[in-house]
């Protein structure tokens, strides 16, 4: 079988990595943390840092193929790795999804709404020119490095913009209007080499404290809104001419009309779900893409809500291993930290 090279070594990675056993391809991560979820079920670990020239080098040779699990590696690894071997996806979608003003362009020029927007490049007074553009209620963002609702803050109103400049610590950011959604959704979709695709199906999204709580299929949305909702997954992915998975979310507004609110060119926590309710699971498809075999059928067989085991809650895993129907997936994360995704389970509804 094919070897698979990772760049990252958290969740993502490791279900990667299981996908990928069961298709006989072997794995290889390249990780600067010890023992993360992914190493743990890794016979091939490289333990250094992103901009450790030699190191990925020597990463590259052991493989056929690379890929991330998490994207923000440095341009310059990029570059070096992508003279070696094939680096799937390549660095468009990666450039695009690592800066949120790279992004909302890239999403605005094809056409593709997203919420208000205005760039906060140039300290407060360029804060109070966006704000004079945008208004209030409002979200400053960084433009780099955000997850989980981390590196966010609501500006309620104009005077609130010199404490958000400073809880973001003076980073370039992006202000965003607040969108009055009705609800939030996302769509994954598989990109092969040859430009074939393949659409898992929209998820609902219900987000606390900024983090991603449950996603449920069916999602409760009219037809033309799923069918909008992967029109602009096809469109991203062409666009990118990405090879892998495109994961992108989606704000839904009163009128079923839809707002891009970010893309991750990876598997995604919204995506879990299809573990358990898939003929082929995200991971399954991503090791698919990327390696340059046919993709799989993602098409649904039951509905399924899945929630996010997050710090603290982890501790309930023998009840929920106790749940008939239960499917209960730990990523073998050592601390259960405050707000740290430590597993999840699909709950068939
Ligand atoms: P992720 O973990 O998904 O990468 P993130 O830190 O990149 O999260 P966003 O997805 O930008 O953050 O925002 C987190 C959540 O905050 C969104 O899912 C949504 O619930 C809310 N949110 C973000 N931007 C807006 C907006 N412009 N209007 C209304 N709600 C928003
Ligand atoms: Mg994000
Ligand atoms: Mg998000």
């Amino acid at each position: 079988g094919a070897r698979l090279g990772i760049l990252g070594g958290g969740q993502l990675g490791r279900m990667t990595a299981l996908a990928a056993a069961r298709l006989g391809i072997s794995c290889h991560i390249f990780t600067p943390e010890d023992n993360g979820p992914a190493s743990q079920v890794c016979p091939m670990v490289t333990l250094a840092a992103y901009d450790d020239l030699d190191a990925l080098s020597r990463f590259a040779a052991s493989v056929d193929v690379i890929t991330f699990e998490f994207e923000n590696i440095p341009a310059a690894s990029v570059a070096h790795l992508a003279a070696l071997r094939p680096v799937r996806p390549g660095w468009k979608a990666l450039e695009t999804a690592q800066d949120r003003i790279l992004e909302k362009r890239f999403f605005n020029d094809l056409g593709i709404a997203t919420a208000p927007w205005a760039p906060v490049t140039d300290g407060p007074q360029s804060l109070a020119e966006a704000v004079a553009k945008i208004g209030c209620p409002a979200i400053l963002k960084t433009t780099r490095l955000g997850y989980d609702g981390k590196g966010q803050v609501r500006l309620n109103a104009p005077g609130d913009s010199a404490a958000a400049w400073a809880a973001l610590g003076n980073r370039p950011a992006v202000l965003e209007g607040l969108v009055p959604f009705v609800s939030e959704i996302s769509v994954i979709i598989a990109r092969a080499p040859d430009g074939a695709t393949a659409c898992f199906e929209p998820t609902l999204n219900h987000h606390r404290e900024g983090i991603l709580h449950t996603s449920s299929v069916p999602a409760p949305i009219r037809p033309q809104t799923a069918i909008a909702a992967r029109a602009i997954a096809e469109s991203a992915a062409l666009a990118l001419d990405l090879v892998g998975l495109l994961a992108v979310e989606l704000f839904v507004l009163a009128d079923g009309s839809l707002l891009v609110n970010e893309m991750a060119p990876r598997p995604h926590n919204s995506g879990h779900w299809t573990m358990d309710a898939c003929h082929t699971d995200q991971f399954e498809q991503f090791v698919r893409a990327v390696c340059g075999l046919p993709l799989g059928d993602p098409s649904r067989f039951r509905a399924m809500r899945m929630t996010n085991l997050i710090g603290d809650e982890v501790h309930d895993w023998p009840l929920l291993m106790a749940t008939p129907g239960a499917r209960l997936h730990l990523y073998g994360k050592v601390e259960s930290r405050r707000g740290r995704k430590m597993g999840h389970v699909n709950t068939p509804v």
